[in-house]
């Protein structure tokens, strides 16, 4: 038996070592659920299974990575890439672009995010002559978005009375209609939107049986975590490809199921034995991540939810400390408590910056914490906010990407159909769009031909119609020429985005300008990167793929990272720190006031603190504001009604209000007398004190590549990744250090020339395999 296996207790070891049928890891957090799948499929592959028989469904690519690199150190980086391994969304995609013409798609297709979708509905509602404040696109889209998550297309929308016409649908009587048009109107601009990645995959295998068999004959076996968060599309998906062969692991615990407003169905892990009978289930109870007081703490209080498996869970760690609960006047207060907290652990316990993490409910709460940090120079991260590919101008330069790899992209177009100005108007675009719809054709198509179509323009106008159309068709010619990079910055330049940006040199104009340049960079990196893998030619088509699905959970973590980790509850999932600070902790806060008293909605906000407080393994704090300046006003508040929820035995708290002020004063000589030593420690002497360190993550450039241009349009891909990888020759034995992947010791090295390839085994990153003509390190 491997090695590995030894690293398991008996309970998961038996749900590793079980492979006879379906099977349901079912138990409370840190208790390994994520390890027995990560073992599992190392045992599968050294079991007889191939790397493409395993398909393995995360929640977010993070965590598939995670998973990736932990199997790649058990059976090798080969066959550890080689596995169907990341989220339900990127997985579909991949086999939607290889499938796309079985659904009346090109394998070119785009993927609208929300906020394109939401603004195709906007037309749409405005087109149809209705009410936006009846219709309200952010709802109108929201209820389309739960009907695909329940597999109901529009048809059956028109059919299904009950179950979709709710009192708002009853005040919404056209919404079908919008259905059907907004479903119309993605298929001619050969766009998804991220429900349909779903919906599209289950109809693909509904509607086309060899399509089906062939990936059922494929994946011999499947695995999900996190399964009590998937929706019913998910869960019929898993079914379709599962039910012949039965081979399905999944792993959850229903007292984390958190994402029922996106129609997560706690449902499909309760009824799971019933959908596949004969399953045979695992319960795991010791947890391994928390001390033993954490872990009460976390059982007493989700025992007050009614609809929960009842777990035993239990840590043999140490006991550990109460878990305290501060009381803070306002929120600029408790961003000081926590900071001089954490200046005390890392005193006295000697913890990195990157063994705490600052929970919150909502994005807004961070900018407290933010302030406080700068203050104190601390280096942090935030993940989530407006991610950095939501931002106006990312989102501009995106636009032309998109219309130059799908020209049939109705939302890319009218996005940048008249930006950077170019004289053409509303009332051009309008006629465009019209006879578009009237001709069932897409924008681009009018654009290419408008005299055809009856769109009545004067010469200027069809003058300048006909400048962008050979604007666009110029950078579709090179797209098979250039790399993603050079065409990407030749997109930029010639756009006349970055002449745009550069207008003057106001704080906003040189932020997107920087923005812009960051992007680029990711570019490069991402074409570097790929080259060092061995793909030669890194199409615009590849960049966009790569990004249309990165979302602010994203966000990957260095390894070398030394930063305070700030992220709301949401985005924690499945992850753990040593030190928790759970912030916020107010009526109307947490739980949110959008719960209301709906007892449901209130299980779910008792569920999201259970996740929040069971992501420490060492301290975890519970803070609270008296006032809060929320919406613009100070707002005063009480504390939360979860902290009755735990048992009083597990917390500390508060002993008088004064208690709150003495930190905050001991704070002040702390900071006094200590600024000094700090300032040297972070940075080195420097003149003009300390610099802060803070990054807001742009969370999904391209992940974790390190900049290389300084300023784009200066250099290109191919020049840089050779200046960078210059002559590397390496001998098995020799010690190297990677730009992205850290130390590594070169295990192999095979070819010779331009095909010359090392095989890495690098501390933090697992078995690589690196063309050495561009890979990027150092021999020491
Ligand atoms: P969550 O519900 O939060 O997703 P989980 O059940 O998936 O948690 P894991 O993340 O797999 O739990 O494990 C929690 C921690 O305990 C990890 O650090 C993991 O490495 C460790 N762990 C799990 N099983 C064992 C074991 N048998 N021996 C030692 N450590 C273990
Ligand atoms: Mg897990």
């Amino acid at each position: 038996m491997s090695d590995y296996i030894q690293e398991l207790n008996e309970g998961q070891r038996a749900a590793v070592l079980y492979n006879d049928g379906p099977s349901l890891v079912i138990a409370g957090a840190g208790s390994g659920k994520t390890r027995v799948l990560t073992y599992k499929i190392a045992y599968l592959l050294e079991n007889g299974y191939r790397p493409w028989d395993i398909l393995a469904l995360t929640f977010t690519n993070k965590a598939a990575r995670e998973m990736k690199e932990r199997i790649a150190r058990q059976v090798g980086a080969e066959r550890a890439r080689h596995l169907w391994m990341g989220t339900f969304h990127s997985i579909f995609l991949r086999i939607l672009h290889a499938e796309a013409a079985q659904i009346g798609f090109t394998p070119k297709f785009t993927v609208y995010d929300t906020a394109d979708s939401k603004s195709l509905l906007r037309s749409i509602i405005k087109e149809m002559g209705l009410d936006e404040k009846v219709y309200k696109p952010g709802t109108v889209q929201a209820r389309i978005s739960n009907a695909k998550n329940h597999l109901v297309s529009p048809a059956g929308y028109a059919n299904n009375k009950e179950a979709y016409e709710s009192d708002s649908a009853a005040k919404m009587p056209a919404i079908r209609d919008i259905y059907r048009r907004y479903w119309e109107r993605c298929r001619q601009a050969d766009a998804m939107d991220f429900d349909d990645l779903l919906f599209y995959t289950f109809l693909l295998f509904r509607d086309c049986p060899e399509v089906l068999a062939r990936y059922r004959s494929q994946f011999r076996y499947i695995l999900v975590d996190e399964y009590q968060d998937t929706n019913f599309a998910q869960h019929s998906i898993v079914l379709q490809l599962a039910k012949e062969h039965q081979h399905v692991c999944v792993v959850g615990d229903d007292a984390q199921s958190i994402y029922s407003f996106r129609g997560a169905d706690i449902d499909n892990i309760l009824y799971f034995t019933k959908v596949y009978p004969g399953t045979k289930v695992f319960k795991l109870e010791q947890n391994y991540r928390s001390t033993q007081t954490i872990v009460s703490a976390a059982n007493s209080l989700i025992e007050k939810n009614q609809r929960q498996i009842r777990k035993e869970v239990f840590s043999e760690k140490d006991k550990g400390e109460p878990i305290g609960v501060y009381q803070a006047y306002s929120d600029v207060e408790e961003g000081d408590i926590v900071i001089n907290k954490i200046a005390e652990l890392r005193r006295q316990e000697n913890y990195a910056y990157s063994d705490f993490a600052i929970l919150y409910r909502t994005n807004a709460q961070s900018r407290v914490f933010e302030e406080a940090m700068r203050k104190r120079s601390m280096p942090y991260r935030i993940y989530g906010g407006l991610s950095f590919y939501q931002r106006k101008e990312i989102k501009d330069v995106i636009a032309y990407f998109r219309l130059t790899v799908n020209p049939n992209d109705e939302e890319a177009f009218k996005r940048i159909i008249n930006y950077p100005a170019r004289g053409i108007g509303d009332t051009t675009v309008n006629k465009i769009t019209a006879a578009a719809t009237s001709h069932n054709v897409s924008l681009w198509t009018v654009l290419c031909e408008p005299l055809t179509y009856g769109v009545n323009i004067n010469k200027g106008t069809a003058g300048k119609l006909q400048d962008f159309r050979c604007l666009i068709a110029g950078f579709i010619e090179s797209v098979a020429e250039k790399n993603a990079y050079e065409l990407g910055t030749e997109i930029i330049r010639q756009s006349g985005i970055i002449a745009d940006v550069c207008q003057d040199n106001s704080p906003e104009n040189l932020s997107r300008k920087e923005n812009i340049e960051e992007l680029a960079n990711g570019m490069s990196d991402f074409c570097a990167q790929r080259l060092e893998e061995g793909n030669a030619n890194t199409t615009l088509s590849d960049f966009l793929s790569e990004v249309s699905l990165l979302t602010d959970q994203d966000s990957d973590k260095d390894g070398d990272d030394e930063k305070i980790t700030l992220m709301t509850v949401h985005s924690a999932k499945g992850l753990e720190f040593k030190n928790v600070f759970v912030v916020g902790m107010e009526e109307n806060l947490f739980p949110s006031g959008m719960a209301g008293d709906s007892p449901r909605a209130l299980e779910e906000e008792r569920r999201l603190f259970y996740v929040a407080i069971t992501r420490a393994e060492d301290h975890c704090f519970l803070t609270y504001a008296k006032s809060r300046y929320r919406y613009g006003k100070m707002e005063f508040g009480n504390p939360s009604r979860f902290l009755k929820d735990i048992d009083v035995r597990f917390l500390k708290l508060p002993q008088d209000a004064g208690l709150v002020r003495k930190v905050d004063e001991h704070a002040a000589s702390f900071r006094r007398e200590n600024r000094e030593n700090f300032v040297s420690a972070m940075y080195g002497k420097r003149d003009g004190g300390a610099r802060p360190r803070q990054e807001i993550i742009a969370p999904t450039v391209p992940r974790n590549l390190k900049r290389v241009t300084p300023s784009m349009g200066t250099a290109s891909a191919a020049s840089h990744s050779s200046a960078a990888a210059g002559g590397n020759a390496v001998l098995p034995g020799q010690f190297i250090e990677h730009e992205r992947f850290g130390l590594g010791e070169v295990l192999k090295v095979e070819g010779e020339g331009d095909n010359a390839k090392a095989t890495i085994r690098f501390k933090n990153a697992g078995d690589k395999q690196l063309l050495l003509r561009f890979a990027r390190f150092k021999v020491i």
